[in-house]
């Protein structure tokens, strides 16, 4: 009997989740799902799944000798740059098959009010001038380049609590994982009275009825662009993850 081919699969996003879990049905194939562990995240028990960073490229090279890993498919969230560029080097000095599933960007439709900016500080750049109430849906991690704009009011969605030591903007903080329905977009900017809202370029349907929302309020959308990325095979959907995964069985 042959050998099944260890696939490692770095997640972060719902993608990657469900890629695994897909995966792990295909015969020949042994998948195991890789998590930084920056959320509270529901672990399917029935896939293999290690949590928290390898330690560089050095150590992820040494982790993909280590578990005889024969395949890495990239479903990293598109802003997890870092972890992309290690992978794309280590599975190229390991010889190891490797592809990026990166969901497309969002594009900019008739009717969006879009001020595009490269980062979060050219983005809390412009908001003074924009609207005194604002919606921040970036994440936790970069709260922080928010917090010296004292003068605005901030409604900042995120999926696990920040610690209490962290710096924050005025406003309040609501916990909450999405998707979210058009109608809850809606609701949400009506009752905190959003003038303004600041996201990530991060592309999916799961966040997309924020923007709709906006488009229909005719609201501004500081929208965060995409960090650089490594240029390696690139697949939009998990059909197409499965397909790739098929040509090596
Ligand atoms: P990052 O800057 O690309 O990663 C930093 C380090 O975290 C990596 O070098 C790696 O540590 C570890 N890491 C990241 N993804 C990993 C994975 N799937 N398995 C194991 N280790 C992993 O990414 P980030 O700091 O997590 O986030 C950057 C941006 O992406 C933020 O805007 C964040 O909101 C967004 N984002 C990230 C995730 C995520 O799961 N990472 C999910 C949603 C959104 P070592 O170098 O030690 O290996």
């Amino acid at each position: 009997m042959r050998k099944p081919k260890r696939v490692l699969i770095l997640s972060g996003t719902g993608e990657g989740l469900k890629l695994a879990a897909r995966a792990s049905k295909l015969e020949g194939l042994q998948p195991i799902a890789s998590l930084a562990g920056r959320t509270r995240q529901s672990v399917n028990c029935s896939i293999p799944t290690r949590i928290g960073g390898f330690g560089g490229v050095s150590g992820l090279r040494e982790y993909l000798r280590e578990q005889q890993i024969d395949l890495l498919i990239d479903a990293t969230h598109p802003f997890a740059a870092q972890m992309s560029w290690n992978a794309a080097i280590a599975a190229g000095q390991e010889n190891i098959p490797h592809v990026m599933l990166l969901r497309p960007a969002w594009e900019q439709t008739v009717g969006d009010r879009w001020v595009e900016v490269q980062n979060h500080e050219a983005a809390a750049g412009v908001l003074p001038g924009l609207a005194p109430r604002l919606f921040l849906t970036i994440g936790r991690q970069e709260l922080a380049s928010y917090a010296h704009l004292s003068h605005l009011w901030f409604l900042m969605r995120i999926v696990t609590p920040p610690p209490g030591d962290m710096r924050l903007p005025p406003g309040i903080v609501l916990a909450q994982r999405g998707p979210f329905s058009l109608a809850e977009e809606r609701s949400l900017l009506r009752r905190y009275d959003i003038g303004a809202i600041v996201t990530k370029n991060s592309g999916g349907d799961a966040t997309y009825p924020k923007i709709m929302a906006a488009r229909e309020f005719g609201l501004p959308v500081v929208m965060i662009q995409r960090p650089s990325l490594p240029q390696t095979e690139r697949i939009g959907d998990i059909d197409s993850a499965l397909c790739w995964l098929r040509g090596y069985l």
